[in-house]
């Protein structure tokens, strides 16, 4: 087993925050993206306020499980609270990717949760994606109440704000903001020529053991 590399952690981040860009899935400073790392009670996050086509590794930031910054010339990001209250509640969940994409975000404004349009979505949200209604977004009480609403699924919409997607590894977290995304673009698509859509069920098509 390799050693942990912090440069090669930060590094990560930083390739999947331009990607976000590259995708559409952000704009300006927005978004955020945190792991928790191998040493207990650290986690490594994005800076506030600064665009990731401007960041290098060396922005990263590592902070305690009280937000407490341990390495890093920056501050984290402003939802580093709400990262941290993911991390206390999924034991599961390794890695957090929080972007602000058109289609997701309209079903937080319209209300709706983003059913089942793919089968890519819902094997990575497993499930509907929820919807949380709007609140202030950097503070625990936040955080603990978006944990209610996302349950055990792995993504959750932010009325009038984004999305936050989680994963055991970054590289999944990240594949399931995309799959969101494509999943939320489909289904408004679809809406638009039919009132007719055909979504598909988690629960009932037993894809809880993988595929
Ligand atoms: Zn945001």
């Amino acid at each position: 087993m390799t050693e942990f590399d912090a440069r090669e952690q930060a590094q990560q981040i930083l390739d999947y925050c331009l990607l976000s860009m590259r995708y559409g899935l952000n704009f300006n400073t927005q978004g955020n993206i945190s792991v928790r790392l191998p040493e207990e009670d650290r986690f490594m996050i994005t800076p506030t306020d600064m665009e990731y086509d401007r960041m290098s590794a060396d922005d990263m930031v590592v902070v305690d499980a009280n937000a407490n910054v341990i390495e890093g010339r920056h501050e984290p990001s402003s939802e580093v609270t709400v990262h941290l209250a993911v991390y206390r509640r999924r034991p599961d969940v390794n890695a957090i990717v929080h972007t602000e994409p058109v289609f997701a975000n309209v079903f937080g404004v319209i209300g709706e949760p983003i059913e089942g349009a793919l089968v890519n979505m819902i094997i990575y949200t497993r499930g509907a994606v929820p919807i949380m209604p709007f609140a202030p977004s950097n503070n625990t009480a936040f955080g603990d109440a978006m944990c209610d609403v996302m349950g055990d699924r792995n993504a959750v919409v932010w009325a009038n704000h984004g999305l936050l997607t989680v994963g055991p590894n970054l590289r999944d977290a990240f594949k399931a903001s995309v799959a969101v995304e494509s999943a939320a673009k489909v289904l408004l698509h679809a809406r638009a020529v039919t009132d007719k859509v055909n979504v598909l069920d988690y629960e009932s098509l037993g894809l809880r053991s993988g595929l």
